[in-house]
């Protein structure tokens, strides 16, 4: 099977398990796994910033800062197809308690002139207190998009002069960073907070990072708890994180390599509209007949290769580490056959 449904279905490798293995442990909720301990600091020195925590998924660290950065009645802006919003249950209004404003942009990237009118004026009590922007980089929904970095740089002045935080949502970042030629820590200190996931293109089975200066991951830290996210000999599994990080990041330019090659053939492709331009590991094809869709899924399955279904008309696929430059030949193979 050929599994392009996301690439959160890697499996650790003989070398990440060898390291997991032998990870040195401690009890996690004191502070004492060394393991922890480390990929903690070496995320945080990555991005430039003073601390990170790591938590059980990028859910629950893109929670843990939209709880802490905000307070009840509060408003976060977003994105209308961001993840914070869209895929985490409802976990804004539910663990926090603030509503949103949705902001529909270019390919799930928001631009500062459309924050600028909803940024709620705070002496009028009329409107709830917008305390929060935040970002999604690559963005999912935006068929792996990467932002453009002056932009962000515009949204960072624009959250300086209002007081506000901002936060990424980066679970692909290093897709992002190994395609933007930015500094990752000049990228770093755009944001107040970054979540980062190990268990994407990374490869590692579990695990987020939380990202920021002390005092913010101080209070992360408390919250983590209170959603229950505090584990114990975490150490195992932060090792394959580890090693995801010093081992993977650099090969992800491969699956990006492998995302163009597919958009290539889908694009010489008449039954295909077009492609969301192809800038990382996600690859979403807009049919010519949307209703074809769910035949055009099945007919992939019964070679063995499974896209999905993204929406009316939309089908996505995901490359990543365990899929090679063979398998997206064969894959290409099969597209350019497809009797529809
Ligand atoms: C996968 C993902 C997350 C976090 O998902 P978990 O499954 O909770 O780890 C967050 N944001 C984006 C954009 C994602 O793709």
């Amino acid at each position: 099977m050929i599994d392009f449904r996301s690439d959160t279905v890697t499996k650790p490798s003989k070398a990440m398990l060898d390291a997991m293995f032998s990870a040195p442990v401690g009890d996690d909720v004191f502070g004492e796994d060394p393991t922890i301990n480390e990929l903690q600091e070496y995320t945080a020195d990555l991005f430039g910033m003073e601390a990170a925590l790591y938590c059980s998924s990028g859910t629950q660290t893109n929670q843990i800062a939209i709880n802490v950065h905000t307070s009840p009645g509060g408003e976060v802006i977003t994105h209308v197809e961001s993840h914070v919003y869209k895929y985490e249950g409802g976990g804004i209004a539910r663990n926090s308690g603030v509503s949103v404003r949705l902001l529909d942009g270019n390919r799930g990237r928001i631009s500062v002139d459309q924050i600028l009118p909803w940024m709620n004026n705070p002496d009028d009590v009329h409107f709830p207190l917008t305390q929060l922007i935040s970002l999604e980089d690559t963005a999912n929904r935006g068929g792996g998009a990467i932002y453009d970095f002056n932009e962000i740089k515009k949204i960072r002045a624009f959250c300086i002069d209002h007081v506000l935080p901002l936060h990424l949502d980066g679970a692909r970042i290093m897709n992002a960073m190994v395609e933007n030629g930015v500094d990752l820590k000049d990228y770093g200190s755009q944001f107040d907070s970054i979540s980062l996931c190990l268990s994407k293109g990374l490869g590692a089975p579990v695990g987020s990072l939380l990202i920021g200066k002390k005092d913010f991951i101080k209070k992360a830290h408390r919250v983590r708890k209170v959603f229950g996210g505090g584990m114990r000999q975490a150490g195992i599994i932060a090792a394959g994180g580890l090693y995801a990080l010093k081992n993977n990041v650099e090969r992800l330019k491969e699956d990006h390599a492998n995302a163009k090659a597919l958009e290539g053939a889908f694009n010489e492709m008449d039954w295909v509209d077009h492609v969301l331009g192809v800038e990382t590991n996600i690859v979403v094809v807009v049919l010519k007949n949307g209703e074809l869709r769910d035949q055009i899924i099945a007919k992939f399955n019964q070679k063995g290769m499974t896209p999905m279904p993204f929406g009316p008309g939309m089908i996505r696929f995901v490359t990543h580490l365990d899929i090679s430059a063979s398998d997206i030949d064969q894959t290409i193979g099969v597209i350019r056959s497809l009797v529809l």
